[in-house]
């Protein structure tokens, strides 16, 4: 079968690999119907490896993918084969004391599909039954290859500080920030401000809730935040962008005594203005992956029809197609280009 296979930075190779077959034990064969390329895969494609092990020569990359049950092992007992699932990529060892907590993310024993194991631009992957979450009818393929960035953004709503939220400002409207506005909104809290200068993704993050969109290009945030907040500044804001700036801004724009929530991850994160959280008593916290059973809350919420993220899916490509029109089309055009799904 014809598979996306990362080998270092700027080489990602059309492959032929062999197909998997005989599944044993807890191992489930499915075949790929969708998946999302992720920054995270653009990031290991531009700058990697990051989070691909610096040992690991080739990997099928691909984690964000919907897929049906084609083989099962022996011991599987949740699924069978024609199942729809959707893949949670972490694979984890249940024992350790982050995993006995729930904390999958933090699992000492952690496998990344995708990323240390091989993934989903491809069109059949092997995972392992406790990776997987049914698909209800009424949640299509596509909505399905978004559960994992909704679901890394459902984890920041669980936060006791967002729960409490009226008011959110989401920092940068990429694919997690614009996840971050649907889920935000799906979740209750009454207004989601979005700051983004690009026309298209400011025009998808209204589309998605967001109750006003500032161009930082032409309009001062912290201005503008204060006006539509009476002064205050937000409950909460989502920093979903990865630079010292946007942090810096994030804090700048969180009322006194609220939370600042970095979603981003910077490649130098030096320079971050900590004096603020001191002196206008702000919290700031990281907030990465998801805890065991937030796919399902993602999956009801769509089932549900109160989250809806098809507008983000711009294009859909063949896996013949990953490096040209989907990496290079993201790096290059990102106003336009949203949300790449692959059919493998
Ligand atoms: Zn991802
Ligand atoms: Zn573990």
């Amino acid at each position: 079968m014809r598979a996306a296979v990362w080998h270092g930075r700027h080489d990602i190779r059309l492959e032929d690999v062999p197909e998997p077959s005989d599944p044993s034990g807890e191992e489930v064969v499915v075949e790929v119907v969708w998946c999302g390329i992720c920054g995270t895969d653009l990031h290991e494609y531009v700058a990697g490896p990051i989070f691909i092990p610096p040992t690991l020569e080739r990997v099928v990359l691909g984690h964000e993918f919907s897929a049906r049950v084609v083989a099962v092992g022996d011991d599987v007992t949740r699924v069978k084969p024609g199942d729809r699932v959707v893949i949670i990529p972490h694979q984890v060892c249940r024992e350790c004391a982050f995993c006995r907590r729930g904390m999958l993310q933090h699992c000492r024993n952690l496998q990344l599909v995708g990323l240390s194991l091989d993934g989903a631009f491809a069109r059949y992957t092997v995972v392992r039954q406790d990776q997987l979450v049914h698909l209800p009818d009424a949640v299509s393929d596509e909505a399905g290859a978004l559960v994992e960035p909704l679901a890394v953004t459902l984890r920041a709503m669980q936060l006791p500080g967002v729960r409490m939220a009226d008011d959110a400002v989401v920092i940068g409207a990429g694919p997690i920030g614009l996840c971050a506005v649907a889920t935000a909104r799906a979740c209750g809290i009454r207004n989601v401000y979005v700051v983004e200068k690009l026309p298209r993704r400011a025009a998808l993050a209204r589309e998605l809730g967001a109750a006003e969109v500032i161009d930082p290009s032409s309009d001062d945030a912290g201005h503008a935040i204060l006006d539509l907040t009476g002064g205050r500044g937000v409950d909460v804001a989502l920093e979903c962008v990865g630079l010292v700036a946007t942090m810096n801004q994030a804090i700048e724009l969180t009322r006194c005594g609220g939370l600042t929530v970095f979603i981003g991850i910077a490649e130098v994160a030096g320079g971050i203005d900590l004096n603020r959280a001191v002196t206008e008593n702000k919290e700031i916290r990281g907030c990465i992956g998801y805890f065991d059973g937030e796919w399902q809350v993602v999956v009801d919420l769509l089932a549900s029809g109160r989250l809806d993220p098809t507008p983000l899916v711009t294009h859909r490509i063949d896996v013949e197609d990953v490096v040209r029109e989907g990496f290079k089309r993201l790096v290059e055009d990102k106003d336009s280009c949203v949300k790449v799904l692959v059919r493998p």
